[in-house]
């Protein structure tokens, strides 16, 4: 038998970082991924904000959360030799003077001076846009290009853990007091890092999971002026030249990975009331959000068998929620340290039967 610390079921963002700060505690890690399945990392925007929607609500722990969260991208940059965090910050045009006073209101009761100043968007943004010129701008927002990000993590954990591309078996765990066994390993742990695909766990599948397919576009729009994202009800990301990705719808119906003619509409009539433009679609992709009822991540051990763990549940904000949850449960493991009652699943633990 091979002997590992942590066996991590799946590679996307949830268990690619999580391996990353496994590593860097000093465990030794086995992936488990089968690379064959559409998943929703590969096709998320990876937009980082700490302010967002309609009436600006800051992200939940954004303190906590967006403090360390450029310095640990790039420093992910660094280990992984590889360029993927983008940090261009957001625009949101006013839409009219009565949006100006409101969200000046909003930022002044909610306190979010820190998050959100009044910008001038320069003058080639009105050849483009028919939002108004002047808007609320986040400098702390960005967005991490995610397949750049997957793929270097997944050359470096080839290198420096055990990684099996295939697709795990449940009938093959074989679950004992002080171990886990799988194949040819022997694991103090198994952490499950599945994203949707969790609803077939049979540990874990009991937790109030709330799923929401969503979809984006890529496309090109001729002679685009924007080098930050722009947001106005959807979202446009610059990714170099005139290649934009726009983005993203939210169904909590038909939970599956197939672009929708539905999904391309939405997104093409946004496009129309944002632009002046024409948004030449190049490309359309779909993907399931691993979201939760009460739209906290599910972090944690599983409620009668030590040795199963879990990490999920990053719904839509998996790229901010992503580092600071995988230390935290990292230092749980090796410490004891308290996993945010918020995000550790001892809050469902009523739930199992
Ligand atoms: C359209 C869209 C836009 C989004 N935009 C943003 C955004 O702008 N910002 C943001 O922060 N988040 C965004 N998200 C959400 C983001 O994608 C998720 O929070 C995050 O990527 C979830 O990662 P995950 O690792 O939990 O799941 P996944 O990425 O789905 O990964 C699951 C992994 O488990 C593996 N797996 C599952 N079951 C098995 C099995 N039985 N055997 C082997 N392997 C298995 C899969 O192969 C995969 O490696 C978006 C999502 C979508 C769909």
């Amino acid at each position: 038998m091979k002997k590992t610390d942590c066996l991590i079921v799946g590679s996307g963002l949830a268990g690619s970082v999580l391996a990353l700060e496994l590593l860097r505690a000093g465990s030794t890690v086995t992936m488990i991924a089968d690379s064959s399945r559409s998943t929703s990392s590969r096709v998320a925007g990876g937009l980082i904000n700490p302010v967002t929607g309609k009436y600006l609500a800051k992200t939940w722990l954004a303190n906590e959360l967006f403090s360390g969260l450029a310095a640990y991208y790039t420093g992910l940059e660094t280990l992984l030799s590889a360029s993927f965090y983008h940090p261009t910050g957001l625009f949101r045009p006013f839409t009219g003077a009565e949006h100006r006073r409101s969200s000046l209101a909003q930022i002044a009761k909610h306190g979010l001076e820190d998050y959100l100043r009044i910008r001038q968007a320069d003058a080639a943004f009105s050849t483009c846009f028919t939002g108004e010129t002047e808007g609320m701008y986040a400098p702390a927002a960005g967005w991490l290009d995610m397949p750049a990000f997957l793929d270097a993590a997944a050359r470096y954990l080839q290198q420096e853990a055990e990684w099996v591309d295939a697709v795990f078996d449940f009938a093959g765990l074989s679950v004992q007091e002080e171990s886990v066994n799988y194949g040819e390993w022997e694991a103090a742990r198994i952490i499950f890092c599945e994203g949707f695909y969790a609803r077939h766990n049979p540990y874990f599948s009991w937790l109030p999971f709330n799923p929401v397919k969503g979809e984006t576009l890529l496309g090109v729009i001729e002679d685009y002026p924007a080098d930050t994202i722009v947001n106005q009800g959807k979202w446009i990301i610059p990714l170099g030249g005139d290649r934009v990705r726009l983005g993203a719808t939210y169904s909590w119906h038909e939970l599956d990975f197939e672009p929708s003619a539905r999904g391309r509409e939405e997104l093409l009539q946004a496009a129309g009331k944002m632009l002046k433009k024409p948004f030449s679609v190049t490309g359309q992709q779909a993907g399931v959000r691993p979201a939760t009822k009460d739209r906290r991540p599910f972090v944690g051990r599983h409620p009668q068998q030590e040795r199963l763990w879990i990490f999920n549940g990053l719904g839509a904000k998996g790229v901010s929620l992503a580092p600071y949850f995988a230390g935290q449960l990292v230092r749980n493991i090796r410490h004891g340290e308290l996993i945010h009652p918020e995000a550790n699943i001892e809050r469902f633990y009523a739930l199992y039967s």
